[in-house]
């Protein structure tokens, strides 16, 4: 691979941002390497120079933007940029840019940011400053707007979201990087570690008291919090009934993703406790891809599952699908949007697969080539029209197939707030359980303090008590 030797005279860490930019050319960072790329700052300009033994002194330079001067993100914008224009000059490539120089994980905070500073709508200031392609870019807007009309922004640091982190699965996907494990077999085993997540329950609920804290969401996720037996599960339900029976709270989710552990009574538990959006997940609707990342159900097991959860007093389903998967052509994903149609969820979030350095598949070739997927990524928003859907939020991740998005649809009134709080980090998210994080946003709208539960269950035991202090300081500020 080609190597570039970074020197960075700037005052804020540009280290990602020159990262990202050259290995759309193929260039790694060495700092051995004697193709060194040297940034400064002059006046209002950040200057960048190229010196390598096979090329004249290369010398590209650009102005910060007036109003933004000085912040590390137009620094970091202005970087990208001036890499772009140097690895363009010396490779004579111009890589597909879609998303242009955008690479966070959230690209709709940026527009909520530019629409607070007054930007109205910034559709042109997205593809100008940015290089998005211009369907993007109105994507971007369209999804902020319509946030924005969801969750005002009056109340922004009351109106919380809570999420209980159940870290377990029946067994491990081949593509995922969550730190969860597999669920222990004992109930036993099981009802210890719910009684300390009865614990945090009850702390969480004395700090929303003490803060005047009113929470809108309540979002059950992990792992799969389903892949608790029914008894434990039925208790976890039972907790959320007798602690987080709130009125402010009126969206509450179970995310029952694998039909392999879901049954009847968990069903009825959840129709007890007033769950009244659940998430399953098929992934794919073929029964060889399944087999293939590790998930020990078949297509049939999730018709079951859907058709239950289809019956029953829960309004709202929502199916996740992956593009990219293992094995999988075009025609095989054709066939599992055409399905996903076919039994009309509410919601479909369209993900494209990601390999995370921790996910078992990770460095193995990718089935599907960048335009095939991103075919498909439109083929998958052609479809969420047809069925009444509109895209209401969006997130991006590194090492994302053919550098697209993952995109949550829904029918008009059945978007997930708590979705929404999550990604846009603009309302405090309050987090109960191993690997949950809670997020408690800064008076600027942008950025935010954050606590990270421990991932592994038995630290997370042993340091309950100092996570609670921890995450009451956390919000102690909340206005
Ligand atoms: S069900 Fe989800 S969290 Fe569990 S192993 Fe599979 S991808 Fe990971």
């Amino acid at each position: 691979m080609k190597t570039y030797r970074l020197i960075n005279n700037l005052d804020i860490d540009i280290t990602r941002a020159v990262c990202d930019m050259a290995a759309l050319y193929g260039f790694a960072p060495n700092d051995a390497s004697d193709f060194k790329l040297v940034f400064s700052k002059e006046g209002a300009c950040v200057k960048a120079e190229l010196l390598a033994s096979e090329f004249a002194p290369l010398v590209f330079t650009d102005l910060l933007d007036d109003a933004r001067e000085e912040t590390s993100g137009e620094i970091n914008r202005i970087v990208k940029l001036l890499t772009i224009a140097i690895f363009s000059k010396v490779t004579g490539f111009q890589p597909e840019l879609s998303w242009g120089i955008l690479t966070g994980v959230r690209p709709t905070k940026l527009v909520h940011k530019l629409m607070d500073e007054g930007a109205g709508e910034p559709l042109e200031y997205l593809q100008n400053k940015y290089l998005l392609h211009e369907e993007n870019a109105r994507l971007l807007c369209n999804i902020a707007k319509l946030q924005k009309s969801l969750l005002s922004d009056k109340k922004r640091f009351q109106e919380a979201g809570i999420y209980i982190g159940i870290p377990f699965c029946p067994s491990r996907c081949s593509y995922c990087s969550f730190p969860s494990g597999i669920i222990p077999r004992d109930e036993e085993s099981q009802q210890n570690f719910l009684n300390l997540i009865e614990q945090d329950i009850e702390n969480v609920v004395q700090l929303i008291g003490m803060r005047g804290i009113m929470p809108t969401s309540l979002y059950i996720g992990g792992g799969t919090p389903t892949s608790l037996a029914d008894k434990p599960f039925a208790r976890l339900m039972k907790m959320c009934s007798k602690y987080l029976n709130l009125p402010s709270i009126k969206e509450f989710t179970v995310e029952a993703g694998r039909p392999d552990c879901f049954s009847i009574s968990k069903l009825h538990s959840m129709e007890n406790a007033g769950v009244n959006r659940v998430s399953v997940n098929p992934q794919t609707f073929h029964d060889g891809t399944l087999k293939i990342i590790g998930r020990a159900h078949s297509v049939s097991d999730f018709y079951k599952a859907y058709e239950l959860v289809r019956g029953s007093e829960i309004p709202i389903i929502n199916m996740d699908l992956i593009i990219g998967l293992p094995g999988e052509s075009e025609r095989d994903i054709e066939f599992s949007l055409t399905e996903a149609k076919r039994l009309a969820p509410e919601n479909l979030t369209v993900h494209t697969l990601t390999l995370k350095k921790s996910a078992p598949l990770f460095g193995s070739k990718m089935s599907l080539e960048s335009q095939s997927a991103s075919r498909m990524v439109a083929r998958g928003m052609e479809i969420a029209k047809e069925l009444g859907m509109v895209p209401y939020y969006l997130y991006r991740q590194h090492y994302m197939l053919g550098h697209l998005a993952n995109i949550g649809y829904a029918r008009p009134g059945m978007e997930s707030v708590y979705n929404i709080q999550m990604m846009e980090e603009r309302h405090p998210i309050i987090g109960i359980g191993p690997s949950s994080a809670s997020k408690m946003p800064l008076a600027d709208g942008h950025h935010l303090n954050k606590l990270s539960m421990p991932k592994n269950v038995q630290t997370y035991k042993d340091n309950l008590q100092s996570l609670f202090v921890k995450r009451r300081e956390l919000f102690e500020n909340i206005k």
